[in-house]
């Protein structure tokens, strides 16, 4: 079975971790023991990871520089955590079985997304930090449901990974593969442009793209709520394509948080008719099992 794990950027670094090497590759670590016991049961692994805090990090070190546009930035932390997955995954299944890449994925120029920035990247600030921070450097900033105030770039869609032929030839040699990174770098007529890309959507899109079996997206939360925090609060064990829509359209999954991975989730087994899950990092091996999270059927 081709398996493919979407990892989220804050399953890197937790909120409150210091964003350092150690905290990141204390985190890798637990996904890599993941992974290789779901590789031991004979099936390959193709990675993807989110960059939500890494991204917003580095463009917090060049503030007040001219420095590197939003997608240089994005291929910087495809670098930066490939590495450390790599670096994890090289101690259980042997060095040079894993290669994480560089990868971009198509947009279309005219998204609507460009007009309408809403995805979080960065720390939170309280409001007064984040709107002398507008007026300095034109930065957009929301309010987190989480608390406080965080910066806003466009997410425009994924259309497709450009480098996904080549994502597949490494799979068919029997590599692991780390790519779309951080949702990959935004292209729009052949030229990176300034947005992050959600990945969860992205993975969807290259997980049906290179003919993937299972889909799942791990995450800090231990599975898809419905009335999430509030009276009537259920967490969804098994849903059809049919119903989990009908919850998505009642609003029950936000934009920026549960709602690309209930949407990427969608995407995945409305193009495919195989399965799609999500659930917490820690029980990734249950998740892919169909154990725990929230198992997507068609
Ligand atoms: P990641 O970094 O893994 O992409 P996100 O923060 O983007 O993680 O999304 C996961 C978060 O979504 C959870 O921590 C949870 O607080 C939030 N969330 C919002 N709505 C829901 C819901 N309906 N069910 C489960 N989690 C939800
Ligand atoms: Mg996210």
């Amino acid at each position: 079975m081709l398996v493919v794990v979407a990892l989220g950027g804050n399953a890197f670094n937790r909120p409150g971790d210091p964003i350092t090497q150690e905290t990141h590759l204390k985190n890798a670590d637990i996904a890599a023991r993941i992974v290789a016991k779901i590789l031991r049961e004979g099936n390959q692994v193709l990675l993807t990871h989110g960059n939500g805090p890494q991204v917003g990090y580095l463009a917090e070190l060049q503030k007040g520089q001219e420095g590197f546009r939003l997608d240089a930035l994005v291929a910087a932390t495809q670098g930066l955590l490939g590495y450390f997955i790599v670096s994890s995954l090289d101690k259980y299944v042997g060095v040079g079985k894993t290669v994480a890449l560089v990868t971009r994925v198509k947009v279309d120029c005219n998204d609507p997304a460009f007009e309408n920035p809403t995805k979080f990247i960065g720390p939170t600030y309280p409001e007064e930090v984040a709107k002398s921070l507008a007026e300095r450097y034109g930065w957009q900033f929301r309010q987190d449901p989480r608390g406080g105030w965080r910066r806003v770039v466009p997410s425009p869609k994924p259309l497709k990974v450009v480098e996904s032929d080549v994502v597949k030839v490494l799979i068919e040699r029997g590599y692991i593969v780390v790519a779309a990174g951080g949702g990959g770098v935004p292209v729009c007529d052949g030229a990176g442009v300034e947005a992050v890309i959600d990945k969860d959507l992205a993975s969807a899109v290259l997980a049906a793209e290179v003919g993937a079996d299972l889909f799942m997206i791990l995450t800090d939360v231990d599975g898809v709520y419905i009335n999430f925090k509030k009276p009537g609060q259920r967490k969804l064990a098994s849903v059809s394509v049919g119903e989990l829509e009908k919850y998505y359209l009642e609003g029950h999954f936000p934009p920026g948080s549960m709602g690309p991975k209930v949407e990427a989730a969608l995407y995945f087994v409305k193009r495919t008719g195989k399965r799609a899950a999500i659930g917490a990092l820690e029980e990734g091996y249950e998740v892919y099992k169909g154990l725990s999270g929230t198992q997507v059927y068609a």
